[in-house]
């Protein structure tokens, strides 16, 4: 078992350290919610020779034989293929619409809206529910859009997990060391 120093005030402590894993094509393996190891799990598989270490934080951890720095990012070995289609969660519905409103295109306030009302025998499918504000849900209470007189802005559909990764792209993560951004937002810096 590894134990760190805890010598230094100012490091960062070892839980703010996980590793970026990405697949062995240098793509995150997921976006949402981003793929991240802690420290422990990251140096085991290194040991194990089941990812390359690809960038490091400047802490390390030692024992009495042992010195290493932390990776922040690391590549498994083995292309693990993407499922095609996402799980049906609240949050990937989310994503799929924007955090949109689908009514009136708020981004405050958001709730699921059936497009077909449950009363009407509409269900709980990707094909049936797309993000809404509060208001909208109001307005359009139980009925189908048509007769609630609001337009949806995209006829609700299951995403493919590319498309929803699309999507994850244009909302940065919060936490994200500098060495992530490579293999995060090439793409999106590019086009600044
Ligand atoms: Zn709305």
């Amino acid at each position: 078992m590894l134990h760190a120093k805890r010598i230094e005030d100012r490091v960062e402590p070892l839980e703010a350290c996980p590793a970026l894993v990405l697949n062995a094509d240098y793509t995150p393996l997921s976006y949402y919610p981003l793929s991240l190891w802690n420290w422990q799990t990251a140096i085991k598989s290194v040991f194990l020779d089941r990812v390359a270490v690809v960038a490091e934080y400047d802490r390390a951890v030692s024992s009495p034989s042992f010195h290493m720095r932390l990776p922040s990012v690391i590549a498994l070995r083995d292309y693990v293929k993407p499922a095609t289609h996402p799980a049906f969660t609240r949050f990937n519905l989310f994503l799929r619409d924007r955090f949109m409103c689908q009514y009136c295109g708020s981004r405050e306030d958001l709730t699921f809206d059936h497009v077909v009302p449950r009363r009407y025998g509409g269900r709980t499918t990707w094909e049936n529910v797309c993000a809404a504000c509060a208001p909208c849900n109001l307005a359009k209470g139980g009925r189908t859009p048509a007769e609630a007189h609001m337009a949806l802005a995209n006829e609700p559909r299951r995403p493919t997990t590319h498309e929803l990764q699309a999507n994850g792209r244009a909302f940065p993560h919060r936490h994200c060391h500098e060495t992530w951004r490579d293999f995060l937002y090439w793409d999106v810096t590019l086009e600044r």
